[in-house]
């Protein structure tokens, strides 16, 4: 399994997968000309400072979200911490987070774009020399 950033669709998919590719064999040149079986990628949540999010969306409505691309340990810890919460055994004050409110990021599409360029950029040009 290989991972990196970047979406895998349109001009994403060439330039992500024969980076993928150089960086694997560069790595593992005993294994040849093996190629991927798969490839997926998906969205990630991110905040403006690069740290988790805990909102109260409505009445018995509380979620832990914004993990930044860093959420399987974080996400395990704060379930459980949700969990214990949920059922009376935390106090909102003991929590990992205070409760911030939920805000609309700015220029989402514009920053969105960007994060995709630099990826392809970094993509294009990495683990050719
Ligand atoms: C492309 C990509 C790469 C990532 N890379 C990393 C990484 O390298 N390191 C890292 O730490 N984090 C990474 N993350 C983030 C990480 O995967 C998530 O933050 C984490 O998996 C969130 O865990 P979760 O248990 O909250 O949700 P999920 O893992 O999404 O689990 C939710 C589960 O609930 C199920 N479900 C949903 N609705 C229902 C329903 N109605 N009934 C029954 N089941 C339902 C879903 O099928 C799913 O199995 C990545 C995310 C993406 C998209």
């Amino acid at each position: 399994m290989f991972g990196s950033v970047g979406a895998l669709e349109r001009a994403g998919a060439s330039v992500h997968r024969a980076w993928a590719l150089r960086s694997l064999r560069r790595l593992f040149p005993q294994l040849g000309d093996v190629e991927f079986e798969a490839g997926w990628f998906g969205i990630i949540g991110m905040t403006s400072d690069n740290l988790p999010r805990f909102h109260k969306l409505d009445r018995n409505v509380v979620t832990f979200s914004g993990y930044n691309g860093r959420g399987i340990a974080p996400g395990t810890v704060f379930g459980s911490a949700l969990a214990f919460y949920v059922l009376g055994q935390v106090a909102e004050k003991d929590l990992p987070l205070p409760v911030a409110p939920v805000e609309e990021r700015r220029f989402r599409a514009a920053r969105e774009a960007l994060y995709r360029a630099g990826a392809q950029l970094v993509h294009l040009t990495e683990a050719r020399i």
